[in-house]
C-alpha cells in the first residue's frame, strides 16, 4: 500500500519514525504492568544429545500475551525491558518460574536433566544476583547443576569485568554457564578464555548456512575446534534439517536445538513430547550428511 502513495519522502520517513516511537512507549507502559496482570508465561524447548535425540535439558523461554497488542515477540521487549530496566524484575521472575517448575517436573517423576535460563548482563548485580540464585535453587531443593544461565556473547563482551565477578561467583555456587548466540559478538578469546563458561552455543544464523554457504560450515567449525581446545561443551542452535544436524556431529558438535527436534513448547505440550519418547524426529539426525 505504501508503495500507491504520492512519494513524498519526508513525510513518510517521519510518519514511520513516530510509528517505531510509539510502538516502543506503547510497550514500555505495557510492560510496567505484565508482570502485575501475569502476562508472562514460559515455553521450554528440548536441547537433545546428536546421536541419539536424548533429552539432555530444556531452554526456557519467555512469552508475552498482551490483551490488545497480542503476543509480543522477546526480540522486540527484552531490549525495551532492559532499557527501562525492568528486565531485573522480569529476571527473576523467569527464573524463580523455571526453578520451580523443573522441581514440580522432579516431583511427578519427568526426568528434565536440567533449564537453561536466558539472563541480561543488567541482571549480573554483583551484590545481589549470586545470592538471589542460591536462594531459589535452595528453596526448590535442586542441585546448582540443574541451572545453566546462557548469556550472549555480545552482552558478555559489554562490560566484561563486571561479568567476570558475578560468573566467577556463580561458577562456584555450581550453576553451569553458556555463552549464547556465540559468533556473532566479536569475542575477545583472550577475556573468553578467562570466562567460566561451561558452554558455547552457536548462533543459529551459521547453523542455517550449513548446505548452503561454506564460510557458515567453516564458522561451524571454527567454533567447534575452539569449544575443544577451552574445553568447553558446543550446542548448536536452530537446527532445522537432518543434514544439518549431520553435519554437526561429524564436525565434533554433539548437543543440539532446534525445530527438527522441537520448537519452544507450553509446558503440557512439552510433558506429551516427552511421554512420546521424544526422540522420534531426533533419530532422522542420523541420517547420512548432505541435504
Ligand atoms: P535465544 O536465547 O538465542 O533463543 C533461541 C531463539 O531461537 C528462540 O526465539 C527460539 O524460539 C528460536 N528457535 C529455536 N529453534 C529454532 C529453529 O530451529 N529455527 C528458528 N528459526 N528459530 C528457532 P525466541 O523465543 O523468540 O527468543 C528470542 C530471544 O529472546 C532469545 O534468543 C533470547 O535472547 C531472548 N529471550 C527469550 N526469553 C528470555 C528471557 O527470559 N530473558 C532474557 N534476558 N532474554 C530472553
Ligand atoms: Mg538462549
Ligand atoms: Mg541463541
Ligand atoms: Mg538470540
Amino acid at each position: 500500500e505504501a508503495k500507491r502513495r504520492p512519494h513524498v519522502p519526508y513525510l513518510e520517513f517521519d510518519t514511520s519514525l513516530s510509528e517505531g516511537a510509539t510502538r516502543r512507549l506503547v510497550i514500555d507502559s505495557a510492560l510496567r504492568v505484565a508482570m502485575a496482570r501475569r502476562e508472562f508465561t514460559l515455553h521450554y524447548q528440548p536441547q537433545v544429545d546428536l546421536q541419539d535425540g536424548r533429552l539432555l535439558g530444556v531452554e526456557a523461554l519467555l512469552r508475552w500475551q498482551h490483551p490488545e497488542l497480542g503476543r509480543v515477540p522477546p526480540d522486540e521487549f527484552i531490549p525495551i525491558a532492559e532499557e527501562n530496566g525492568l528486565i531485573t524484575e522480569i529476571g527473576l521472575w523467569v527464573l524463580r518460574e523455571a526453578i520451580r517448575q523443573l522441581r514440580a517436573w522432579d516431583d511427578a517423576g519427568i526426568e528434565v536433566p536440567m533449564v537453561a535460563v536466558n539472563c541480561s548482563v543488567r541482571q549480573l548485580d554483583p551484590d545481589r544476583f549470586p545470592a538471589q540464585v542460591q536462594a531459589i535453587l535452595g528453596t526448590a531443593r535442586l542441585d546448582p547443576s540443574r541451572l545453566e544461565l546462557e548469556i550472549t556473547e555480545s552482552m558478555l563482551m559489554q562490560d566484561p569485568d563486571r561479568a567476570m565477578s558475578v560468573l566467577n561467583a556463580l561458577k562456584a555456587l555450581g550453576v553451569r554457564l553458556a555463552v549464547d548466540d556465540f559468533g556473532t559478538g566479536y569475542s575477545n578469546l583472550a577475556y573468553l578464555r578467562q570466562l567460566p563458561m561451561t558452554r558455547l552455543k552457536i548462533d543459529r544464523a551459521f547453523v542455517n548456512g550449513i548446505g548452503q554457504h561454506g564460510n557458515d560450515e567453516q564458522i561451524c567449525r571454527t567454533v567447534i575446534a575452539l569449544a575443544h581446545s577451552l574445553q568447553l561443551e558446543t550446542l548448536a542452535e536452530g537446527v532445522e534439517h537432518a543434514h544439518q544436524a549431520g553435519f554437526l556431529m561429524q564436525a565434533g558438535c554433539l548437543l543440539a536445538q532446534g525445530y527438527l527436534y522441537s520448537p519452544p513448547l507450553p509446558v503440557a505440550a512439552l510433558e506429551a513430547w516427552i511421554a512420546d519418547g521424544g526422540v522420534r524426529c531426533g533419530r532422522a539426525s542420523a541420517a547420512p550428511v548432505g541435504p
